[in-house]
């Protein structure tokens, strides 16, 4: 069985999907690896180190399988053969028309987002390693527009108080900001419509904020909130933010609009010079004058909604991403390195998201 690496062809996308160090691993289950020359180049990964691990360079898109980051382009699926495995982030809830188009052309498509959530699959789920990058930076990219210090200094010419964040959401990449922010030496606070992450928020030694509004919804997300609801958590959030100097938000509802948390008047009374980190950028946004993509100041404040955090740190979160890639994939191959998709496990069942039809085993 061979494994295809190709160059990813989104803007700004610097990823790769496999890192030569596990092409040999692949190799050990009877699966050869061909690269796309300069594939792994956005992630300072040479063609001669994938090279040096085992990996032939050549033409990745007539491999067995197809190892991507980000969703193929129609050209891009229109170089498939038909009944190829295609790994990758394809967005099955947001580009049906994309899912269609895998079907239509007889690909077996497996979603990194539609990996269940399940403690036996941990080591699959890319939405978890790509949040903690994009958490992370989210921090380091508030604290650098942020006119002020994070840390408390005491220092010859005066004390400085250290910077205070709130983090509103608390899921993976929430928990990493607020991890970061505590390294860097902020005060940090944390919020979520889930009263159980109260708990996980505590240990990284940050205040947990309680606006008494629970919306607990399935599989352990959010749940969308009622416009009762909303209107509440806004005049509530509207009131404490303006006490922080930084509010880095990660809220999110699954197949739904990103809810507004901030609004114009909550960014009206924050500090001059204060920053709103918006991480929802690609669902909408959190703050209700995010612009997908850019940064605006309002009222002396910031407003930053960058997209695609993980492409801008892309050594580790290929690495990641790729053993993420990797443990679905050895998930589909015998030890043999055979392709068996056994659809009664529920992993592999959920993952897939095209051309199940017909490749029943
Ligand atoms: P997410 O990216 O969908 O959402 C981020 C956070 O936003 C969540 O914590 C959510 O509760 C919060 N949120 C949504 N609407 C909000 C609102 N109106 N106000 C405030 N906060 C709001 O979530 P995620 O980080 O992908 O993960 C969320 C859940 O998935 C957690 O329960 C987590 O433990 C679980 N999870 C399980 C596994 C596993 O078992 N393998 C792995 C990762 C995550």
């Amino acid at each position: 069985l061979t494994v295809g690496v190709v160059t990813e062809s989104r803007p700004g996308e610097s990823r790769v999907a496999l890192v030569p160090k596990l092409v040999s691993r692949l190799a050990t289950r009877g699966l050869s690896t061909i690269v796309e020359r300069g594939a792994g180049a956005g992630a300072q990964l040479a063609d001669e180190a994938y090279v040096e691990a085992g990996a032939e360079l050549g033409d990745p898109w007539q491999a067995d399988v197809v190892v991507k980051v980000a969703a193929p382009t129609a050209e891009e699926i229109g170089k498939l053969k038909r009944g190829t495995v295609l790994i990758g982030f394809l967005d099955p809830r947001g580009d049906p028309d994309g899912i269609a188009a895998l079907e239509q052309a007889g690909i077996r498509a497996f979603a990194m987002e539609a990996v269940p959530r399940i403690s036996r699959a941990q080591a699959m789920d890319a939405l978890s390693s790509q949040s903690s990058v994009a958490g992370y930076r989210a921090v380091l990219l508030a604290a650098e527009k942020l006119n002020r210090f994070f840390p408390m200094l005491t220092t010859a010419a005066g004390t400085v108080p250290p910077a205070k964040v709130l983090v509103l959401g608390a899921g993976v990449a929430g928990l990493q900001a607020l991890a970061t922010a505590k390294r860097l030496g902020a005060q940090t606070t944390g919020y979520d419509v889930r009263p159980e992450v109260g708990e996980q928020v505590r240990s990284l030694g940050a205040q947990f904020l309680d606006l008494g509004i629970e919306a607990v919804g399935e599989g352990g997300y959010a749940r969308e909130l009622t416009e009762e609801e909303r209107a509440e958590q806004q005049r509530r959030l509207t009131e404490a933010i303006t006490k922080f100097d930084v509010v880095v938000t990660t809220a999110l509802v699954p197949g739904r609009k990103a809810p507004t948390l901030v609004t114009e008047d909550a960014v009206r009374g924050m500090p001059a010079g204060g920053v709103v980190l918006d991480l929802a950028g690609e669902s909408g946004g959190n703050c209700e004058l995010s612009r997908p993509g850019e940064d605006i100041v309002a009222h002396g404040v910031t407003v930053s909604a960058p997209l695609n955090l993980p492409a801008g740190m892309p050594a580790h979160a290929s690495e990641l991403y790729a053993r993420n890639v990797t443990e679905l994939l050895e998930l589909l191959v015998t030890t043999e390195g055979e392709l068996r998709l056994d659809f009664s496990d529920e992993v592999v069942a959920g993952a897939c998201v095209a051309g199940r039809e017909g490749s029943e085993s």
